[in-house]
């Protein structure tokens, strides 16, 4: 079970006891998290993971019932506002707002089950696109030996093995979502997927963590990309030396 605070949106057993009426935060909620979210997406846009009406953010509201808040369909998401935020219930039924929901609402909720995210963000960057073809064929990108790798949750040290499964992509997202799924579910040190041709699916305990988690696996792909390093990155020869410095 998993409880999210208002205001951070993070995880936290001892607020678990708490009631399902607690955990409703109502209007106040939905906006709160609508405005972050909006926010967001407009700073991934600027930033090139966004472009045109691509990607979609969630946040989840409450869990007994299951409510999400997340991006409408077709909105361009250099004008994300939370008029475009929608909320929904645990079947993906809209239950707050006048837009269609996100097509890939389904993986949303596959991962918020499987993994008890608290937000899950999906970025079509470039670099998500070129690797998802480049590492196919071994359905995965592995990425070690970066100091950029202890921004994700439980990484405390660059000597580091990130393995993102990259899966084929699908219009059919009722069988996607089922396969995302299991392999969030069988794989729980994985922070992140990507969809071949497609791009990438995050998520984390909080909005500020899934909003790292992007970041993080976002330059991670762009300097594997840039640099050419494929499948075990930096030799650990080379890192021996190398300092380890705290994350900031
Ligand atoms: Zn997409």
């Amino acid at each position: 079970m998993f409880t999210p605070s208002v205001h951070g949106f993070r995880v936290d057993k001892t607020m678990a006891a708490m009631s399902a009426q607690e955990t409703d935060f109502g209007y106040s909620g939905f906006h709160t998290v609508a405005d972050q979210l909006s926010e967001i997406g407009r700073d991934f846009y600027h930033r090139g993971w966004l472009y045109g009406t691509s990607g979609n953010l969630s946040a989840v509201l409450g869990s007994e019932p299951l409510r999400l808040a997340i991006t409408a369909t077709g909105v361009d998401k250099g004008r994300l506002s939370p008029s475009h935020m929608l909320e929904i219930d645990g079947n993906g039924e809209v239950i707050r707002g006048v837009l269609r929901p996100s097509s890939e609402t389904l993986v949303h909720l596959a991962i918020v089950r499987n993994r008890h995210a608290g937000a899950v963000f999906h970025t079509h960057s470039v670099w998500s696109t070129v690797l998802s073809e480049r590492y196919a064929s071994r359905e995965g990108i592995e990425i070690r030996n970066y100091e950029m790798l202890k921004g994700l949750e439980n990484v405390r040290t660059h000597q580091h093995r990130e393995w993102i499964p990259v899966l084929g992509n699908s219009q059919d997202m009722r069988t996607l979502s089922q396969e995302i799924g299991n392999v969030v579910r069988l794989q729980p040190l994985v922070h992140g997927i990507v969809l071949r041709g497609h791009g990438l699916y995050t998520w984390g305990s909080s909005i500020e963590d899934a909003k790292r988690h992007v970041e993080v696996l976002e330059f991670l792909l762009e300097v594997l990309g840039l640099t050419g390093l494929g499948s075990g990155g930096l030799q650990l020869d080379r890192e021996k030396n190398v300092e380890d410095t705290a994350w900031q």
